[in-house]
């Protein structure tokens, strides 16, 4: 009974997710085959040496995209440990009846209290928190960076398609079967030689070509403009939420902490905010090691379990 309940309530719910998942993953497929399909032979006929270099920018790009993607579906947001005692209660949640470390907060579709919890995202069909924030943000910054790319070296793959400098028409075809001078309109089709017929089927293929390469560079035009609307402005925002050392979900809090503190006459500190670098460094795990780790793929995991935070008024900054 309980079975047929659950499946009843739950499983709409996540079948309804999963497709979104399999969408991202689709549309992230079909735009990769149309760069290959109509951008790679392009370049490659301009330049083979750029071309060489556009395909590792390009791939390293894609590697990150489908590695954060994995990663921010995969990867469990983190809970508080079931029966374990929590060292630094904040509060108790009124839906688990358990008690809430500092930053976590409780979920409505996944039921669960998560960790460092920044949102539930439809997108991944995951909750973003403490351990796959940084998945979550790495793959919207490399989609976008991927985006650019292809807009940036399609543009002209577009342009050249539904402006060209001359219509290549025009030229090079010798047989055309509405053009009196080669084969006048009074011959029927069946005194056509077959080598004309194969011609006449040769052009027949060819504009079928060019319709669906057309339609491919408009799909892949609309899907990039509006990913990169979309995913520019989402990144540029949990950016400078990133700089301020705080989740989508502290950002409500502070802001409304901030107005209650300027009623009273006082200034309000975000007490995890230890200034952008460091909330940067905290966020990408690159305080004990390079840089370069952001730049390929790599599971290193946050700082700490979630469970305790260092805040601003602590002595020792983490
Ligand atoms: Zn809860
Ligand atoms: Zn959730």
């Amino acid at each position: 009974m309980v079975r047929i309940k659950w499946s009843l309530t739950k499983a709409p719910n996540m079948l309804n997710s999963q497709v979104f998942v399999v969408m991202v993953s689709l549309l992230t497929a079909s735009i990769v085959y149309i760069s290959y399909y109509i951008g790679l032979p392009y370049w490659w006929e301009k330049s083979p040496p750029i071309t060489i270099i556009l395909l590792l920018v390009g791939n390293w790009l894609l590697v990150n995209v489908c590695f954060h993607y994995y990663m921010g579906v995969n990867v469990p947001a983190g809970y508080p440990p079931q029966g374990s005692l929590i060292p630094e209660a904040v509060s108790i949640c009124k839906k688990c009846i358990k008690p809430k470390p500092p930053r976590t907060h409780h979920c409505s579709v996944c039921n669960k209290c998560i960790l460092k919890m920044d949102h539930h995202c439809p997108w991944l069909n995951n909750c973003v928190g403490h351990y796959n924030h940084r998945h979550f943000f790495q793959y919207m910054a490399f989609t976008v960076l991927g985006i650019l790319f292809i807009m940036l070296f399609g543009v002209e793959i577009a342009y050249q398609e539904f402006f060209p400098a001359q219509d290549p028409e025009l030229d090079g075809h010798p047989v055309r079967i509405n053009n009196s001078e080669i084969i006048p309109v009074t011959e029927s089709l069946d005194r056509l030689t077959e080598e004309e017929l194969a011609e006449i089927a040769k052009q027949a293929a060819d504009t079928n070509a060019k319709d669906w390469r057309r339609r491919l560079i408009v799909f892949a035009a609309l899907i990039c403009i509006a990913t990169f609307a979309a995913l520019g402005a989402l990144t540029w925002w949990h950016a400078g939420l990133i700089t301020r050392g705080e989740t989508s979900i502290e950002a409500r809090i502070n802001n409304t902490e901030s107005q209650k503190y300027k009623a009273l006459g006082k200034i309000y500190q975000n007490p995890y905010n230890f200034g952008p670098r460091q909330n940067w460094k905290l966020f990408l795990g690159t305080i004990d090691r390079s840089w370069w780790y952001i730049f390929f793929p790599s599971n290193h995991g946050p700082y700490g379990y979630g469970l305790t935070w260092k805040t601003i008024h602590d002595t020792k900054i983490p």
